[in-house]
């Protein structure tokens, strides 16, 4: 008897690929089987018409499913097959992938709106195509008896759904019915109700900020119409400005703005992230205060659509943690950690295995821009491009602000979800942890390992510790421009590119702290082919939080002192210029972020920033009220013969127009037009002059959609490199970090 062998490749475990496959053979007539393998999945078939069954296998894959080839080839069966059948798991390290969490999908929907009292109302609904995945996972193979589900004994009707392959929850792992799944309830400090829902919807509505466990922790919540309840989350959470997620149905989310359809894609997506949507009708201020966009996600388990169904109005849900620590995902330490904050807890009884953040998008120069990656992208890995075939195991390490560790095996780069800043100690553990997990999880075995080049971070000391010594630092910079590259498919051999790196502070090659760069290279090496004139950070990290500081460093380098003297009277001037012309605690650095940051000062930001680039958001959303035609009138910086830009042009016009009572908004417009003019010039004259292939931006302020979409604009006739699916910020420089030293080891061979 002969046949096919046809071997699909790609995210194809745990999505339902099999039943998939043995529907198509139902379909058209085959006889064969299909099983899992630690390549893939592999079909053997025979039949009349093998051709339309590959063509479906390449076209109709589950929703889930991500197929990067499909190879066919001729199969002589040893012994001839009546049926086709889905066979046993073959070889060791079969079943490996793993998927990450999705949200719930139209059919599970159907089923809790539905008649039948298994799954009506039922909170933890899912199927083959939903539900918990790689937050419920302990272990690998990924088989319910690895996953925190584990203690829950399937009901009869749920072991009947789970072996039958036309069931839509055939192998579906975390299967579970009211009869025989995780329980839901509310509890505060007066007991326990089992009517969680309907109790949990009066508190909210009556102004309580209750606990929600959810997917990958805890979320505070509640309704996010009511602003003295908003008021006293911020005061019990100390967390005055930084703005707060919301969750809603379409009917809420359209009613307080308008997404566009790309905006709504990214909403409705499996991943169900928090999208950045401009607010169209008015909800309280201090959800985002001063913000012109307010972060929005769809319910995105079954828990979530009962509770937004019932209480019908949008809800606050920020992560359940105390101010600069993980998420809480323990019921117990959400009863200690979280007493304070809140006045009851919607809880459940499924373990939270592994602690991942919601995921935060944007869209920005019309694509999709990803700005935290953690719950429903994690552990999906990209595929490296051409040239890196031959990779040795690499682990990396990361920055030190946003951390996340980069694994690449073979020919995937695997990007962990957003760990935050290492300067926590909880957060440090976190890291280390998460390090382990990952290397258990996936069989690591690095040859490799990359760090930041400055030797500082917590994240290098621990390459260090782990290598035994022998790392390879890479330049901050350089790994967001790398970064950039793999993420847009960029081969080993492509040739050099254009780096518009705005960013915060990153060590520099010279020992000097830099962040406002232009560099042209590849994965290999760079040169600094300009840079913005560095100004010193007075005070050091105080100057991080504190923009005066930065204004007062940048007129003061501009010759511009005495209109620092009458701008920032009530700030201790003449001692932070000693310290400055002395040297002490003011490193000089070239930083675009501080440059923001200075601005920002000039036009009215008081006082410290309660959150990394609070400064900068207030600036971009400041713009944003100005006329568009502004962009005319952009701020001169001037490039020097050395590649310096001076800033000193930008700073006697700025304070020309302040003087003269121009619109602050209007002002920010000019700024950011003009750093965007700087920058785009003579990347694209390196394009032009053939000296580099495309311009790739990249680095922390790129998060800014008004900078990116201006870029973009500013370089009309050269291919330019996007941030997508990995973060602009340093939560995407391991992934640089590890292709950088891949071809680096690569290239020594
Ligand atoms: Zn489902
Ligand atoms: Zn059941
Ligand atoms: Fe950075």
């Amino acid at each position: 008897m002969h046949g096919l062998r046809i071997r699909v490749r790609g995210q194809v475990q745990g999505v339902g690929f099999r039943p998939f496959v043995w529907q198509l053979a139902q379909r058209f007539n085959i006889t064969g089987e299909v099983l899992n393998d630690p390549e893939g999945v592999l079909i053997h078939a025979s039949g009349d018409q093998t051709d339309a069954f590959v063509k479906a296998l390449r076209h109709e894959a589950p929703p889930l499913a991500r197929v990067d080839g499909v190879e066919v080839s001729e199969y002589a069966f040893p012994a001839p097959s009546q049926a086709f059948e889905i066979a046993a798991s073959r070889g060791a390290g079969a079943e490996t992938r793993v998927t990450p969490d999705a949200a719930t999908c139209p059919d599970c929907l159907v089923d809790i709106k539905g008649k039948n009292p298994r799954r009506r109302g039922y909170a933890f609904t899912n199927c083959t195509h939903c539900g918990p995945r790689f937050t419920i996972l302990k272990g690998l193979p990924y088989d319910r008896a690895q996953t925190t589900m584990a203690g829950f004994q399937m009901c009869p009707d749920c072991a009947a759904e789970y072996s039958d392959p036309n069931d839509l929850r055939f192998h579906a792992q975390p299967v579970a019915c009211a009869n025989c799944g995780p329980r839901l309830w509310f509890e505060d400090a007066e007991g326990t109700e089992d009517d969680a829902i309907a109790v949990a919807v009066a508190r909210l509505r009556a102004g309580a900020i209750l606990a929600v466990k959810g997917l990958g922790g805890f979320h505070l919540c509640c309704d996010a119409t009511n602003e003295d309840a908003i008021a006293r989350l911020r005061s019990r959470k100390h967390r005055p400005t930084k703005p707060l997620a919301l969750m809603g149905r379409w009917q809420e989310i359209e009613t307080y703005a308008t997404p566009s359809d790309q905006e709504c894609a990214a909403l409705a997506s499996s991943a169900a992230p928090v999208v950045l949507l401009a607010k169209s009708a008015p909800l309280p201020d201090n959800l985002a205060p001063g913000q012109t966009k307010l972060g929005w996600m769809l319910p995105y388990t079954p828990l979530h659509h009962v509770l937004l169904e019932a209480v019908g109005r949008p809800l606050v849900m920020t992560s359940g943690n105390l101010s600069g620590e993980p998420q809480v995902i323990d019921n117990d330490e959400a009863r200690q950690k979280l007493a304070a904050l809140v006045d009851g807890y919607l809880m459940h009884d499924r373990d939270i295995a592994r602690r991942l953040d919601d995921s935060v998008m944007q869209l920005a120069a019309e694509t999709p821009m990803i700005l935290r990656r953690a719950r429903g992208f994690v552990p999906e890995t990209l595929p490296l491009p051409k040239g890196f075939e031959e990779t040795p195991q690499v682990v990396a390490f990361g920055a030190h602000l946003k951390s996340a560790i980069c694994l690449i095996k073979n020919g995937q780069a695997l990007l962990s979800h957003h760990l935050g800043d290492l300067d926590e100690a909880l957060t440090w553990e976190e890291f280390v942890k998460a390090d382990a997990d990952y290397a258990q999880l996936f069989d690591h075995q690095p040859e490799v390992f990359a760090c930041d080049l400055h030797p500082g971070y917590r994240s290098s000391q621990h390459a260090v510790d782990h290598a035994g010594g022998v790392v390879f630092e890479v330049q901050h910079h350089h790994a967001h421009l790398a970064a950039c590259l793999v993420e847009n498919g960029w081969p080993l051999a492509g040739g050099p590119v254009a780096g518009i790196i705005l960013d915060g502070l990153g060590l520099g090659s010279d020992g000097t702290i830099w962040g406002g760069e232009l560099l042209l290279g590849d994965y290999a090496g760079f040169t600094r082919a300009a840079h913005l004139k560095s100004a010193p950070l007075p005070g050091g990290d105080a100057a991080n939080r504190e923009p005066w500081r930065n204004l007062l460093a940048q007129l003061d380098r501009a010759g511009l002192g005495d209109a620092a003297d009458r701008l920032l009277a009530k700030h201790p001037l003449p001692l932070m210029r000693q310290a400055v012309a002395k040297g002490v605690n003011a490193q000089v650095s070239s930083s675009a972020g501080r440059l923001f940051d200075a601005f920002a000062a000039l036009l009215g930001f008081e006082g410290g920033q309660s959150h990394e680039g609070e400064a900068a958001m207030w600036l971009e959303a400041l713009a944003t009220r100005a006329a568009r035609d502004e962009v005319a009138n952009a701020y001169p910086f001037t490039l020097q013969s050395d590649g310096v830009f001076d800033t000193a042009p930008l700073w006697q016009a700025a304070l020309r127009d302040f003087d003269s009572g121009v619109d602050p908004g209007a002002m920010s417009l000019r700024f950011h037009a003009g750093l965007v003019g700087a920058f785009a010039a003579p990347a694209r004259a390196l394009v032009l002059d053939d000296k580099a292939k495309a311009v790739a931006l990249s680095g922390g302020c790129f998060q800014n959609a008004l900078l990116l979409n201006l870029t973009v604009e500013a370089l009309p006739d050269v291919s330019v490199l996007l941030h997508t699916q990995v973060p602009a910020n340093d939560g995407g420089l391991a992934l640089g970090q590890a292709a950088i030293a891949a071809a680096a080891r690569l290239h020594d061979r």
